[in-house]
């Protein structure tokens, strides 16, 4: 790093803490920086500093939004008694790309991982309980990832719904085990929700 001037050094350092940014990539950005007119760099900086500044979790369902509560619970002709229980706010937009769902979402922002030492109480579980009861929710499905860690999840949750007698589904339809939602194909996407199976 001792090769560049200190402004170049520190941002190509910062891009660098970025995931999947490795130091070449890093170098390219920072060079392509500053080869960009002073407005459109404006605009990149202004728009990483307002992202964390103008966004914030919504009170009912923890996805990232503008406005709280989100878009997703604030549209009325979205159907109430159907809640999508999802590891990230990634995997709504995953979702939504299929144009199959019609229901209201919860982020959990995770998902349980005794080896990783995440617990039910290091995600957004808690309150998923309460709202199935006050918003008298008839299904849950859980989409959260075809893994160990999202079936341990999937598993706890309707451990957890059973006591309400409501339906309780799981997608895996077609998912390929061991991977994550966010990267499924829409297809599959819609072909695992359609075939989503209740868990009895
Ligand atoms: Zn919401």
């Amino acid at each position: 790093m001792d090769y560049y001037a200190r402004p170049l050094a520190q941002l190509i350092g910062q891009l660098t803490k970025l995931p999947g940014i490795g130091k070449k990539t890093a170098q390219r950005l920072a060079f392509y920086i500053i080869e960009m007119d002073q407005a459109e760099v404006n605009n990149l900086a202004n728009s990483i500093s307002e992202v964390q500044e103008n966004l914030t979790y919504c009170s009912k369902c923890h996805n990232l939004t503008q406005n709280d509560p989100c878009h997703i619970c604030n549209d009325p002709k979205r159907n109430e008694q159907l809640v999508c229980v999802v590891e990230s706010v990634k995997d709504i937009v995953a979702m939504e790309k299929t144009g199959e769902y019609n229901g209201l979402y919860h982020v959990l922002h995770g998902a349980i991982s005794p080896i990783d030492g995440v617990g039910p109480d290091d995600i957004e579980i808690k309150d998923l309980l309460p709202r199935v009861r006050e918003d008298e929710v008839e299904e849950i499905i859980l989409a959260t990832d075809p893994n160990v860690e999202g079936e341990a999840t999937a598993a706890y949750i309707s451990q957890l719904m059973k006591p309400l007698g409501i339906k309780v589904t799981r997608i895996a339809h077609g998912l390929p085990v061991g991977g994550d939602l966010e990267y499924a194909d829409e297809v599959t996407l819609s072909k695992a929700l359609e075939g989503r199976q209740e868990i009895e």
